[in-house]
């Protein structure tokens, strides 16, 4: 293999040209990243960018060091085998690393409505986070929980519209996301309402109800960016299609990240998760097989957020539990366990309990039963249960 496209300059892009320099390619690199930035991290996005304890996230990426092509500002539009097409000309490959994330969803309407993806979304978001600003956020997910964090500390009046029954309901389901309510003291937080569309001073409700704002920010999920192999002689469902290996259906391409859907032999399912973690590791997977060697992908997924002064963790796969139980009660520091139906761990969701999700996230790997009259009891250590 002699010339090695990557397509996305995130984390997963940059991870996993190091991986394939570590496995000892000796060939070109090309990296196309549709921002003008060097590569950066996202989650500061939403935590210390947007609260202003810092300017921006970039990671230490050397491109001359690992003798990359590094090419920002310029996006892949199409794929045919054996070429990128990109704002810039063709470029061939041998090998090509599709690692193009995700892009926010958003709501209809004529309105101004923030998202919060890139390192430019969060400094326009972060200017407009003042002191006495009407701020709604449509949706109460990772990211509408982590933007009222801030927008709170800051001094900002703040509305949260979330659709489901309680915050976080779509993610951890909506009887642990009641157990975050009382975190949302001081936020005019109204469930069960959707947002019909954004207009020019608020928005308006499904309904007709219209609620006023200065600043209206959409955290209602994201898709993964694959409009441009639209077209392409490759398998896209929910994402790029790949294999354990990380191998797409197009030969000599692999994927990687938010836009990977890869197939989990631990679960027995097509996943496709789009936290950091993923991102991290999921590259040394396909550059392995890229080179040819033999290697799966197989994680327990696990991702984190900050929010309302609470650290939340989570390890595992919940849709392979069939009990959930809790370790504490709401007001204090808590997690929340999925058990399967032979008692062994299938997730954990700690909230300030750093070591519950340590030791659950190496139960869930080890797949042991659990004794789960002790699992209920917040001083027995989880490895003891
Ligand atoms: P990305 O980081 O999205 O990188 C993809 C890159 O590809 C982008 O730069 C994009 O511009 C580029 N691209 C897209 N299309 C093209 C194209 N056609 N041509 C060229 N380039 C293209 N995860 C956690 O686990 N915990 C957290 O607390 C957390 N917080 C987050 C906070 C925010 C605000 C955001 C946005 C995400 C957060 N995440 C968190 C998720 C995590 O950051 C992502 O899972 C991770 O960034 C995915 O990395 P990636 O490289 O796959 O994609």
């Amino acid at each position: 293999m002699n010339h090695v496209v990557v397509v996305g300059a995130g984390l997963a892009g940059v991870r996993s040209i190091e991986a394939l320099r570590a496995r000892g390619f000796d060939g070109a690199i090309t990296l196309v990243g549709a921002e003008r930035h060097r590569p950066y991290d996202r989650p500061p996005l939403s935590k210390a960018v947007l609260l202003g304890a810092s300017d921006s996230s970039y990671v230490d990426f050397d491109a001359d060091a690992l003798r990359v092509d590094f090419r920002p500002g310029v996006g892949a539009t199409s794929l045919r085998p054996g070429v990128v097409e990109t704002t810039e000309g063709e470029l061939a490959y041998d090998g090509l690393v599709i690692a193009t994330g995700a892009d926010p969803v958003t709501v209809p309407g004529e309105g101004q409505q923030h998202v919060l993806r890139t390192l430019d979304d969060a400094l326009e978001l972060r200017a407009r986070l003042v002191p006495g600003a009407r701020v709604l956020v449509i949706g109460a997910g990772w990211i509408g929980a982590e933007v009222a964090t801030a927008a709170r500390r800051v001094g900002c009046e703040v509305i949260v519209v979330e659709a489901g029954a309680a915050p976080l309901a779509q993610a951890v389901g909506p009887e642990i996301g009641a157990r975050t309510l009382s975190w949302y003291d001081g936020i005019d937080l109204r469930l069960e309402t959707m947002v019909g569309s954004v207009e020019e001073g608020g928005v308006e409700l499904v309904g007709g109800e219209f609620v006023e704002a200065h600043v209206v920010v959409t955290g209602i999920g994201v898709r993964p960016a694959v409009e441009w192999l639209a077209g392409a002689e490759i398998d896209l469902h929910n994402g790029v299609v790949t294999d354990e290996h990380l191998r797409a259906s197009l030969p000599g391409v692999v994927a990687v990240g938010d836009c990977a859907a890869w197939w989990s032999r631990r679960y027995g399912t097509r996943l496709r998760v789009e936290h950091w973690d993923t991102a991290l590791g999921a590259p040394e997977v396909a550059a392995a097989t890229l080179l040819g060697e033999e290697a799966v992908y197989d994680p327990v997924p696990y991702f984190w957020s900050e929010q309302f002064g609470h650290m939340l963790q989570y390890a595992g796969h919940r849709e392979a539990g069939e009990r959930l139980l809790y370790r504490g009660g709401p007001e204090g520091k808590w997690a929340a366990v999925w058990l399967t139906g032979d008692d062994r761990l299938a997730a954990v969701l700690t909230v300030d309990r750093p070591r519950d999700l340590v030791q659950g996230r190496r139960l869930i790997e080890a797949g042991r039963r659990l004794d789960a009259n002790r699992l209920v009891d917040p001083d027995i250590s989880l490895r003891d249960c």
